[in-house]
């Protein structure tokens, strides 16, 4: 038995089997590339489903991560920490919003979000039943009850009810429905401006601006779940900026911790987040001073590095590259930025497989579905060389 192997052994000896990842361990990596035990290397284009955005360990984020251990790493938030005010001043910067509240993972920011939507409507809009919440078919928001509660996909909810009340639930990209979903209780609309999970789907052009429309004149809350499409990933700060939207509420997570540290949040006006009072919510490593630091830093390196422009223009390339792959089996080439789904006629699993043992790792999204998400930092040289495998592998039918 090879490293590899003994690994992959023991990892499914002691753990739950709630992942079924491809046979292969990844021990080390850099930039765009990792390696497994036996020195094997290969590019990574998932990025940890867009949370290395800003490649495997970054050197400025590393430095921030150690630079900070050395110091101070968690206070609780019984204590004010040195490091929580630049987390918040930088966040509220780049989204234009005057208010964050930081967590640790995606779903609880999601969780997040939806209890300032609920107190919001209780309070502010003064709703007079129990509070709605709209969300789109095929929404990914996580895996916590509230999201799961969500969720449009039976495995995702299959023994672990009675799930939460209150959620509505309405095909993506359709403004008819949204209309007809909202009632006088509707506190909010979560959407994910691209659907990652549900295989990069893109609604209509302009779908977010009439929903903002829609939500303002019903006085109900847009919440837009940027973190896995946000930071860069489509080609613009956020993907709501396809449609020139500015939602109520961000839900940011992944790449606002560089792939080095988990760190999510919530931003939006004080209009909202002053719904929330001691007491009211919060976490014991929320607005650490470690995730802190690495959040600015993995920031100030999309700004620096103008990742978000690099994610436009080498997205735009590579998808007009993969669309000149002829093969009756590729249904659809599609995305924005750095942020690709190549929709098959059959199952992609295998094509991935494949794609590993060309040197290329990335993973099947509902089951037809290839997503080609690299750390923005890929040069288009390197999309050049996968490209040529891709080809390889895609090419014959
Ligand atoms: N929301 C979206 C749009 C996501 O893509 C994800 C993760 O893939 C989540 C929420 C949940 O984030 P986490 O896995 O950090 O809880």
């Amino acid at each position: 038995m090879n490293q590899t192997e003994k690994i992959i052994t023991q990892t499914e000896k002691f753990g739950a089997h709630n992942y079924h990842p491809l046979p292969i361990v990844i021990s080390e990596a850099e930039g765009v590339f990792v390696k497994d035990p036996e020195g094997r290397e290969y590019m990574d284009m998932l990025s940890a489903y867009s949370a290395v955005n800003q490649g495997h360990r970054h050197p400025k984020i590393i430095e921030a991560l150690k630079r900070q251990a050395d110091k101070i790493t968690l206070t609780s938030r019984a204590f004010h920490n040195d490091q929580l005010g630049f987390f918040y001043e930088k966040v509220a910067q780049l989204t234009g919003k005057d208010m964050v509240l930081p967590m640790n993972t995606g779903a609880e920011a999601v969780e997040t979000a939806v209890k300032a939507a609920r107190r919001w409507a209780y309070e502010v809009k003064q709703i007079p039943g129990d509070a709605e919440i709209i969300v789109c078919e095929g929404n990914f928001h996580g895996r916590t009850m509230t999201a799961v509660s969500m969720s449009t996909e039976a495995e995702y909810q299959r023994g672990f009810g009675p799930l939460l009340p209150g959620i509505k639930t309405i095909p993506y990209g359709d403004l008819e429905a949204l209309k007809g979903a909202i009632t006088e209780n509707t506190a909010a609309f979560i959407v994910e401006p691209i659907q990652g999970e549900a295989g990069i789907l893109i609604p209509y052009e302009g779908f977010l601006k009439d929903a903002q429309d829609v939500c303002k004149e019903q006085n109900v809350l847009l919440v837009s779940d940027e973190i896995q499409s946000g930071l860069g990933r489509s080609g613009k700060w956020f993907a709501s900026d396809w449609d020139n939207v500015t939602p109520d509420m961000y839900i940011l997570g992944k790449a606002l911790g560089g792939g080095v540290f988990p760190i999510s949040c919530v931003a939006a006006n004080h209009d909202i987040l002053s719904v929330f009072n001691p007491g009211s919510h919060g976490s014991t490593f929320g607005g650490n001073p470690l995730a802190c630091a690495v959040s600015v830093a993995s920031l100030e390196v999309l700004e620096e590095e103008k990742l978000p422009e690099r994610s436009l223009e080498l997205g735009t390339y590579f998808m007009n590259r993969l669309k000149e792959i002829d093969n009756p089996m590729i249904k659809e080439v599609r995305g924005r930025g750095l942020f690709i789904g190549v929709e098959l006629t059959e199952a992609a699993r295998p094509y991935c497989e494949a794609l590993k043992e060309k040197g290329l790792l990335c993973k099947e999204t509902h089951e037809t579905v290839i997503r080609f998400a690299p750390p923005l930092v890929i040069t288009k040289e390197e999309l050049d060389w996968a490209f040529e495998r891709i080809e390889q592998v895609l090419g014959v039918s």
